[in-house]
């Protein structure tokens, strides 16, 4: 049994799982990064920044690796569509996102992005800008960036814990709030022409509940889980690299740039975990070509046990429990001088039922 449930795949994923047969028998590599960013400062808070001449450096490395900035909608729909001809591989392809809209977006971010003439994705937060908040951005830059190539996207309007209910909240009732969330920050956005479909869940938290909300409103999650888009994702949440702190470092960056969906079809797990801490995660392989004594995973405690339960199924063991707060179990496993990578999202309250604080 893994984690606390399986979520049941969406239609649109199953047809793109059922489509997978036909990926494996064309040539064609599709594998999508997304790169996430918060602010681009040097004085802000080291767990959601990134220095400007290492962002500056890190877009240089995209250019010199040969990798082509797509807007965040056509990278989801090359990576993933297998039935799409294609002239060539779409195994070189990025996205930038930003979450948040903080000022340094505008300020920094975007003179260095408009300048090479490449796209990206801001996720904002309605209410923050309503409000007229000084750290973050303006409507009238929202617009202007968006004029240059910028798309502005859903990140809740308030940037809530959405996963969290409030004491005495009714099922119903915490729904229709998440609803109101999505709804009210889709239709903010839309009132300044800035519509657009692409969500990414706050703090990349997200549960099964959560996911079918963003799934029957016809939207596109992104969370903050490390790995490639691939003909496998499942596009309710779809995984991004956050690039911040002590996760900058160039060549940790590269070999996320090259990385590639790892070929395993992964039943979404539930994150939450609430009475086994040691929860496993079988990875459960499209093919039996590859070679899995290669296959690497970490977790709590670090180097995680595997072990081969069938030709294509390997089962990931912690040796630690997960901690208090938001953990991820990262697997690699090489393939020329890329990587397959894939992430796990784990969620665990405090010993006393109640939530973590957010640092
Ligand atoms: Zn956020």
């Amino acid at each position: 049994m893994l984690g606390s449930g399986i979520l049941h795949a969406t239609t649109f994923h199953k047809k793109l799982v059922t489509g997978t047969l036909i990926c494996f028998l064309t040539t064609h590599v599709h594998a999508g990064v997304v790169l996430l960013y918060h602010h681009v400062d040097e004085k802000t808070p080291a767990i959601t920044s990134i220095a400007p001449d290492q962002f500056n450096r890190h877009l240089d490395i995209i250019e010199a690796e040969g990798f082509t900035v797509l807007p965040l909608d056509e990278l989801v729909k090359r990576s993933m569509d297998v039935s799409r001809e294609t002239e060539k591989n779409d195994d070189k392809i990025v996205a930038i996102t930003f979450d948040d809209a903080y000022r340094s977006i505008y300020s920094t971010a975007f003179p260095n992005l408009q300048a090479r003439g490449w796209p990206f994705t801001i996720f904002v937060s309605t209410r923050l800008i309503e409000q007229k908040n000084p750290h973050y951005l303006t409507w009238a830059q929202l617009a202007e960036m968006s004029m240059h190539g910028a798309t502005i996207a859903n990140h809740t309007d308030s940037h809530t814990h959405m996963i969290r209910r409030l004491d005495a909240e009714l099922a119903d009732q915490w729904r229709d709030r998440m609803r109101g969330e999505l709804l009210t920050a889709k239709n903010l956005l839309g009132k300044h022409g800035l519509d657009s479909n692409l969500f990414a869940y706050p703090y990349g938290e997200y549960d099964e509940e959560i996911l079918n909300l963003v799934g029957d409103l016809g939207m596109i999650g992104f969370g903050q889980q490390s790995g490639a888009i691939g003909p496998h994702s499942n596009p309710l949440i779809l995984p991004r690299y956050p690039l911040a702190g002590v996760y900058v470092g160039e060549a940790a960056f590269r070999d996320k740039l090259r990385s590639l969906p790892f070929p395993v079809l992964h039943p979404e797990v539930e994150p939450l975990v609430s009475d086994n801490f040691k929860p496993s995660l079988e990875l459960s392989f499209t093919n039996d070509s590859l070679n899995l004594s290669r296959l690497t995973c970490y977790g709590p405690g670090g180097l995680m046990t595997l072990s081969e339960t069938s030709g294509t199924k390997v089962l990931a063991r912690p040796t630690k429990e997960v901690s208090v707060g938001r953990t991820r179990y990262n697997c690699t496993l090489p393939k020329g001088n890329r990587f397959y990578w894939f992430s796990q999202l784990w969620i665990r309250k405090q010993s006393d039922g109640s939530w973590y604080h957010e640092p």
